[in-house]
């Protein structure tokens, strides 16, 4: 059937408006893209500290979800089965037989935190002797407390404690006890990366107040949860972080878990 000109000029218009509502959609639509959170420079965290402190161990987010936002980090996996360290993308899971392992995209974690890292400040340390001076160093280097840090050490360190946890059974213990199993590993002159976070003392309840470090060695043979370190030549990288994104577990453990309790003995115990 031929379709006279003005037919065929409001079709084209229709069209021409079709493309207009799409192009602007997708403009409204572009903060909330998941591929597009590459671009927001802000922390990206699933549950919490404190519900990571009551038992709360059910993987909530899958590593496809993190690496959709953050190609840096640390945390844990289902069952609280060893410690996870994100760097440069890959993301690795340090378990408490001393084994490093790839994380495959469709495990889950119960809590996490994830950035791309885009330091502004890179600078070398001066030797510590232990985790508590080089606590001290990066406090008189950050511009001001109020924000979220992440943090990339690189270096050879004269000496590394680190630990892990096994996978806990239900029903699960709390973070303290279930740390009361940890394995620790100790190694000299090792080469490798310690990442992590510096939260501040306001967001309490949500992360680890202060410094939350995990190292892996170059090799990636050997990992896991920062104990104490020793410093002569490192490489800090500093990135400054505004934006926190919260990701809250939709389950019957964190829906039902009793949160409304102070826990910052238990903190000391399972993280220090
Ligand atoms: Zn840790």
């Amino acid at each position: 059937m031929k379709r006279t000109l003005s037919q065929q000029k409001g079709t084209y218009m229709k069209a021409i408006r079709l493309i207009n509502l799409a192009t602007l959609l997708s403009l409204l639509l572009l903060p909330g893209c998941s591929h597009c959170n590459r671009k927001v420079d802000s922390l990206y965290q699933t549950s919490t500290i404190d519900a990571l402190l009551v038992g709360i161990y059910d993987g909530s987010t899958t590593f496809a979800d993190l690496k959709r936002n953050g190609d840096f980090g640390i945390g844990t996996f289902d069952a609280l089965d060893g410690e996870m360290i994100a760097l440069g993308g890959a993301f690795y899971q340090a378990k408490a037989d001393g084994t490093v392992l790839p994380v495959a995209d469709t495990a889950k974690t119960p809590f996490a935190v994830v950035k791309f890292f885009t330091p502004e400040t890179t600078l070398p340390l001066a030797a510590a002797p232990d985790l508590t001076s080089l606590m001290r160093q990066l406090d008189a280097l950050l511009p001001t407390p109020n924000y979220f840090y992440a943090l990339k050490i690189e270096g050879t360190f004269p000496a590394i404690k680190i630990r892990s946890v096994p996978a806990q059974q239900k029903p699960y213990p709390g973070l303290a006890e279930a740390a009361s199993r940890q394995t620790v590993f100790q190694f000299q002159e090792i080469s490798g990366t310690i990442i992590g976070f510096r939260t501040p003392g306001f967001a309490k309840g949500i992360n680890l107040p202060g410094y939350h470090f995990h190292f892996i060695s170059a090799d990636r043979k050997v990992g896991g949860h920062l104990l104490d370190c020793r410093i002569e030549t490192a490489l800090l990288s500093l990135d400054k972080v505004s934006e926190l994104h919260l990701a809250l577990p939709e389950n019957s453990e964190f829906s039902q878990g009793n949160l409304g309790q102070d826990h910052g003995r238990d903190l000391e115990k399972a993280e220090r």
